[in-house]
C-alpha cells in the first residue's frame, strides 16, 4: 500500500495524476473542501453575510455541492443558506431526484424550495417533448427546451426567494465542455459571459456563482462516495440527444491520456476570456413584451420558444 501524500501515517485511496498526490480518504476530503473555499475567495463569490440559494438536482454534484458549502458556511453564522430545485416535469427521473434532493436538504437543517416548469410555464418538459414529436415537426431537442426553460426558472426562484446568490454546481469538467460546446455551435463570443461569477447586468438577475468551477467531476464522485451522500444515479432519459455527452466522451478521453487537460483549457480560457469580453458588444437587456423578464429582444427567448410551441 502507497502512504499519504500528506500526512505520511495513513494508506493512500486516492490518486491525484494530474498532481501526483497519493491521498488518504480524510486528507482527500480535507483538499476538496480546501479548494471550493480557494475558489470562493479567489473569485469573491460569497460574502459573510449574504443570502444564498444552492440549486440542488439531486444529481451528485449539486448535492455534493450542498453539503460542502454547508460545512464551509457553518464558519459564518450571518449567512443564510437554502436549495433550490426546479422540477422539469420528466416522468420517472426528476420526481425521484426531488425525493433525494429533499432527504438531503432535511437531513442538512436546509430549506428547500422549489418550483417547476409546469407551476411557471403551464407545461411539462414531458408534455412538450410530446407536443413536438405528436406535430412531427423538426423541432429543437429536448435539452434546449429544458435548458433555457430551466434558467429562467431558476432565476425566477431565486429572485422569489430574495437571495442574494444563486449557487450552480458546475463542474470543471462543464466548465471545459462549455467552452468547447460554444466554438461547436459557432458562437465563441459566449466563452466572454460563462464565468466563474457571472457579471449582474440587470436588476432582476441574480447573481450565479460556481465554486466548482475548478474542481474535477472524478472527485466530487470520490467525495461523495466517502462521505456516503445520497444522490442520483440514473441519467436523464433525454440525456442522449446532447451534443454534450460527444464533447464529454472526447475531454475525458484526452484527460486520461494526458492528466491536467481539463485544467490546461480551462486557465486557457480564463486567459483568452479578458481579450473576448472587451470584444464581445456590451448587452443592453430591456424587459419582455409578455413576461417582463429580462431580454435582449422584444421577447425573451423562453417566451419565443412557447410562442414558436404556439402553447402562449
Ligand atoms: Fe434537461 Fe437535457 Fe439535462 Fe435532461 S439531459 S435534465 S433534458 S438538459
Ligand atoms: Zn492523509
Ligand atoms: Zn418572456
Amino acid at each position: 500500500m502507497t502512504v499519504c501524500t500528506l500526512c505520511e501515517r495513513k494508506d493512500a485511496v486516492f490518486g491525484r495524476r494530474y498532481s501526483g498526490e497519493k491521498l488518504c480518504g480524510i486528507c482527500f476530503c480535507k483538499t476538496i473542501e480546501d479548494k471550493v473555499r480557494k475558489t470562493i475567495s479567489k473569485y469573491e463569490m460569497l460574502g459573510p453575510k449574504d443570502r444564498i440559494m444552492v440549486a440542488v438536482s439531486g444529481g451528485k454534484d449539486s448535492v455534493t455541492l450542498l453539503h460542502i458549502l454547508t460545512k464551509i458556511e457553518k464558519a459564518f453564522p450571518e449567512v443564510i443558506l437554502s436549495a433550490g430545485t426546479v422540477d422539469e416535469g420528466i416522468r420517472d427521473y426528476r420526481d425521484e431526484a426531488l425525493r433525494i434532493a429533499e432527504r438531503n436538504c432535511r437531513k442538512l437543517g436546509v430549506e428547500h424550495v422549489v418550483t417547476s416548469f409546469k407551476e411557471l410555464f403551464g407545461y411539462e418538459l414531458d408534455e412538450i417533448v410530446e407536443l413536438v414529436r405528436r406535430r412531427g415537426e423538426k423541432g429543437l431537442t429536448p435539452c434546449s427546451y429544458c435548458g433555457v426553460l430551466r434558467r429562467k426558472a431558476l432565476n425566477t426562484m431565486a429572485r422569489e426567494a430574495g437571495v442574494d446568490k444563486l449557487v450552480t454546481a458546475h463542474s470543471l469538467d462543464d466548465e471545459t465542455q462549455t467552452m468547447l460546446l460554444n466554438i461547436v455551435h459557432g458562437d465563441p463570443l459566449r466563452i466572454a459571459r460563462s464565468k466563474p461569477v457571472l457579471t449582474v447586468i440587470h436588476p432582476k438577475l441574480v447573481q450565479r456563482v460556481k465554486p466548482l468551477c475548478q474542481m474535477p467531476e472524478k472527485e466530487v464522485a470520490f467525495y461523495a462516495y466517502l462521505k456516503g451522500i445520497e444522490f442520483q444515479c440514473i441519467p436523464c432519459p433525454y440525456a442522449q440527444t446532447a451534443l454534450r455527452n460527444d464533447i464529454r466522451s472526447m475531454l475525458n478521453s484526452m484527460e486520461h491520456k494526458h492528466a491536467g487537460t481539463l485544467y490546461t483549457i480551462f486557465s486557457s480560457m480564463e486567459r483568452i476570456r479578458p481579450a473576448l469580453e472587451s470584444y464581445a458588444e456590451e448587452v443592453k437587456l430591456q424587459n419582455c413584451k409578455l413576461c417582463g423578464e429580462p431580454t435582449v429582444g422584444d421577447l425573451c427567448k423562453p417566451c419565443q420558444m412557447l410562442q414558436e410551441l404556439r402553447v402562449l
